[in-house]
C-alpha cells in the first residue's frame, strides 16, 4: 500500500506527471521504499545500477566523481535519479547519496519496465526526463568548452598590454615563419625596446611606465600591416614578424614604427601631463631555413647596436 502522503509526492513527481496514481497502484505496492540516513550510498560510479530512485522524502546528493568529487545537484522530493543507467545498462557516472535523512521509492528493472508496458504516459515522461538530462548535459558541455576557450585565451595574452605574450610567440612565429621557408617567401623580424625605460620609471611611477606600454603597443599595431604578427616579447620587448617582407619593406615599416612612436604622446592621468617615448629596433631578415631562435638571435644583436648607436633608431642586422 502507498501511503496518502507518498501518494500525493509521486503524483508531482516528475516521472508520474498527469498519470494517475490508481491505474499503476498495483506495480507501485510492489516497490520497496528504502529510508536513507545521511550519507548512505545510493548509486555509485562504476557499480551496476538496477533501478530508478523517487525521492519520496528528504534530498539526495548528486556528485561527479573525479580526482575531487563535486556535486552537481540536489534532488528533492519528486525528482528521480538512476533512468539513465538502468536504460543503457551501463555503469552510472555520478554517485548519489542522501544529503540528509531521506526516504526513496526503488522502482526496480522489472517494475520499471511493467510501467512503461502499461503506461504511454510514464514511457512519455520518462522520455522527457531523459532529454532533460540531454540538455543539462550539452549545456554542461559548452561551459566547459567556453572555459576552456576562455583558459587558452588566458595563456597566451598578456595582460598589461592585451598583446599576445611570449608563449603565443614562440609557436606562432615559428609556425609563421616555417610556412614562409617552405613556400620560398621572405619574412623579417623586428626586436623593438623601449629607450631608458627604466629612467621612465624613476621619473614618472610604474602606473605611468604601465601605460606607456599600452601606449606604445597601440602606436606600433598602427604601424604594421594585417598579416603582420606581434608579441610582447618581456618587460619593455617587443617583437614582430613581418611575413612577405623583404629587408627594405622591413625597414621602411620598422622607420615608420619608430617615427610614429616618436611622435606620439600620452597624457598621464594623474597630473594631466604629456610625456613621450622612442623606441629602438633591431631588424633581421630571416635566411633560408634559419629557425626562429637564430633569427631572433640576430636581431637582438641588431637592436644592441641601435642602442650603442644613439637609440631611437632602427638598425638592420
Ligand atoms: P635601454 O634604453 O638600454 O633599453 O634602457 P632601459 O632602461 O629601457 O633598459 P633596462 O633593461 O635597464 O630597464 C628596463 C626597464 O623596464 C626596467 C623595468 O623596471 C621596466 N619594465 C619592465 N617591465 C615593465 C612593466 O611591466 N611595467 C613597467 N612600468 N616597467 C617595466
Ligand atoms: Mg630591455
Ligand atoms: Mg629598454
Amino acid at each position: 500500500m502507498v501511503s496518502e502522503s507518498d501518494r500525493k509526492v509521486l503524483g508531482q513527481s516528475k516521472l508520474f506527471r498527469h498519470i494517475s496514481i490508481d491505474a499503476i497502484e498495483e506495480v507501485l505496492a510492489e516497490c520497496p521504499v528504502h529510508a536513507l540516513a545521511s550519507g548512505d550510498v545510493l548509486i555509485e560510479p562504476e557499480q551496476e545500477n538496477h533501478a530508478v530512485f523517487i525521492v519520496l522524502e528528504g534530498e539526495l546528493s548528486v556528485q561527479l566523481a573525479g580526482r575531487e568529487a563535486f556535486e552537481v545537484t540536489h534532488l528533492g522530493p519528486g525528482e528521480c535519479v538512476g533512468e539513465i543507467s538502468m536504460v543503457d545498462g551501463q555503469r552510472p557516472s555520478a554517485r548519489v547519496e542522501a544529503a540528509g535523512p531521506a526516504r526513496v521509492l526503488v522502482l526496480g528493472h522489472a517494475a520499471m519496465w511493467a510501467l512503461l508496458n502499461r503506461s504511454h504516459g510514464v514511457a512519455f515522461n520518462l522520455l522527457w526526463i531523459l532529454s532533460g538530462r540531454m540538455r543539462d548535459h550539452n549545456k554542461a558541455l559548452e561551459k566547459s568548452r567556453t572555459r576552456s576557450l576562455e583558459f587558452e585565451h588566458a595563456a597566451s595574452v598578456d595582460v598589461l598590454t592585451g598583446l599576445h605574450n611570449r608563449r603565443w610567440l614562440d609557436e606562432t612565429f615559428a609556425r609563421m615563419l616555417r610556412r614562409c621557408h617552405n613556400d620560398a617567401r621572405p619574412a623579417c623580424l623586428l626586436m623593438i625596446d623601449i629607450d631608458r625605460f627604466k629612467q621612465f620609471n624613476d621619473t614618472w611611477g610604474h602606473l605611468a611606465g604601465d601605460a606607456v606600454l599600452r601606449h606604445v603597443s597601440r602606436q606600433m599595431g598602427a604601424h604594421l600591416r594585417p598579416t603582420d604578427l606581434m608579441a610582447r616579447y618581456g618587460g619593455e620587448e617587443f617583437s614582430a614578424l613581418l611575413p612577405d617582407a623583404t629587408l627594405d619593406e622591413a625597414l621602411g615599416i620598422a622607420e615608420r614604427l619608430r617615427n610614429g612612436v616618436e611622435w606620439s604622446s600620452l597624457t598621464l592621468g594623474e597630473s594631466g601631463e604629456t610625456v613621450r617615448v622612442t623606441v629602438s629596433v633591431g631588424l633581421a631578415a630571416a635566411r633560408a631555413e634559419e629557425p626562429l631562435e637564430a633569427l631572433i638571435a640576430r636581431a637582438d644583436a641588431a637592436l644592441y647596436r641601435a642602442k650603442e648607436n644613439g637609440r631611437n633608431r632602427v638598425e638592420p642586422a
